[in-house]
């Protein structure tokens, strides 16, 4: 078998799409993006097809490595995400050569159902109890949310405050009947998350997430010491060569590898087992595309340290496309008392609606992030 031909397509809300054909008439699908850059991924992509138009796609391993270490310069955003999509496209086609989904390509089943989450309340966060009461009317039971808005280096106790009481208002409304994250989302720099944390402990949140951005990885640790809130982070971490730094200082609970932008299955089951060994839970970010999630699905039902899976129903982002807008078997992907089955296709287990993809991508919106600013007019995180 030969790749023949790579495709990709830029969808709403602000995804893209690869279809990678063979000349056995068997195609995979990927998801390779970086919200917010596209166009850039999209390049990469393209950039990689000489070394992929011609070989044998069940070569998978060294596909990947013939990506990561052909070109001198490697890792990043951009790169490990284009390899990412491109290395889901692979998975899916070698499973479905086999018949098989990819999970029993990794080894076999470790569980029968995984359990999900699902964010409210926005970029800003607000409205979260109504929105928590909605979910819980189909049965999800697990939530995140932004933590804050703008956040100084040095700021307000109003701020706090105001973060305290939304977190407050939630176990007032449900108790101990749900539980939930609070995504920091590398808004709060390491003088503002110790009070934060210290005031958060009472409400028992199942994590905090980037509780700082991962290129202060080394403030992790000392956050871990003073706070019993479990600590996640690992969105913005590309590949095990970064994973393994916070490995050995120690400090996070979870990680949450992205599975379109730290290489894909194969690396990503890698970072699992690192994990693993660590006693580090696995949380696979994914607040993206139906392919994107159902790779990490292939990696949490092999994966004994997998405790949740994020997913984009509903979520803010997705304005003018939703997670099953470009699939055929959406059955597939219910969720039942807050967990999904086991993708029951062979391959990464999405029948993608080629139709609908392609009809999107006539007019894929062009998303960026919004560019926030501290009241003194310097660039905040968002
Ligand atoms: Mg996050």
């Amino acid at each position: 078998m030969k790749i023949t031909k790579l495709s990709t397509y830029r969808v709403a809300p602000r995804w893209m799409f690869l279809k990678i054909e063979t000349d056995a008439g068997i195609c995979g699908w990927g998801e390779p993006v970086i919200e917010g850059r596209a166009r850039t991924v999209e390049a990469a992509v393209h950039e990689f097809s000489h070394l992929l138009v011609g070989q044998d796609p069940r070569r998978i391993n060294d596909l990947w490595q013939t990506m990561y270490r052909g070109g001198f310069y490697r890792g990043g955003a951009i790169l490990m995400s284009a390899i990412a999509g491109i290395d889901q496209a692979l998975w899916d086609i070698k499973g479905k050569a086999l018949g098989v989904p990819v999970y029993e390509l990794l080894g076999g089943l470790v569980r029968d159902r995984m359990k999900m989450y699902s964010w409210v309340g926005g970029d800003r966060p607000g409205e979260i109890v109504a929105g928590m009461r909605k979910l819980r009317e189909i049965g999800i039971d697990t939530f995140k949310m932004n933590g804050t808005e703008e956040l100084g280096l040095i700021d307000s106790a109003r701020k706090v405050d105001a973060a305290i009481e939304r977190i407050a208002e939630i176990r007032t409304a449900f108790g101990y009947e749900i539980e939930f994250g609070i995504d920091f989302h590398g808004r709060v720099a390491a003088p503002m998350a110790k009070p934060l944390l210290r005031e958060l402990e009472p409400y028992r949140p199942l994590f905090v997430e980037e509780p700082v951005l991962a290129e202060q990885y080394e403030v992790y640790r000392r956050l871990a010491d003073m706070t019993s809130i479990p600590l996640a982070a690992g969105e913005r971490m590309y590949s095990r060569f970064e994973f393994k730094h916070v490995f050995e200082q120690g400090g996070l609970a979870i990680v949450q590898p992205d599975l379109s932008h730290a290489g894909g299955i194969t690396e990503c089951v890698k970072i699992a087992a690192m994990a693993e060994a660590y006693d580090v839970g696995l949380a696979p970010h994914c607040p993206l595309g139906p392919v994107a999630l159902a790779s990490c699905l292939q990696v949490d039902f092999v994966s004994h340290n997998a405790v949740l899976q994020e997913q984009s129903m509903g979520i803010h982002y997705n304005q003018g496309a939703e997670l099953l807008d470009y699939v055929r078997n959406r059955d597939d992907f219910r969720i039942v008392d807050g967990y999904m089955s086991p993708p029951r296709l062979p391959g990464l287990g999405v029948d993608v609606d080629e139709e609908a993809v392609i009809a999107a991508s006539a007019h894929a919106p062009d998303w960026h992030n919004p560019l926030w600013r501290h009241a003194d007019g310097s660039v905040a995180e968002w």
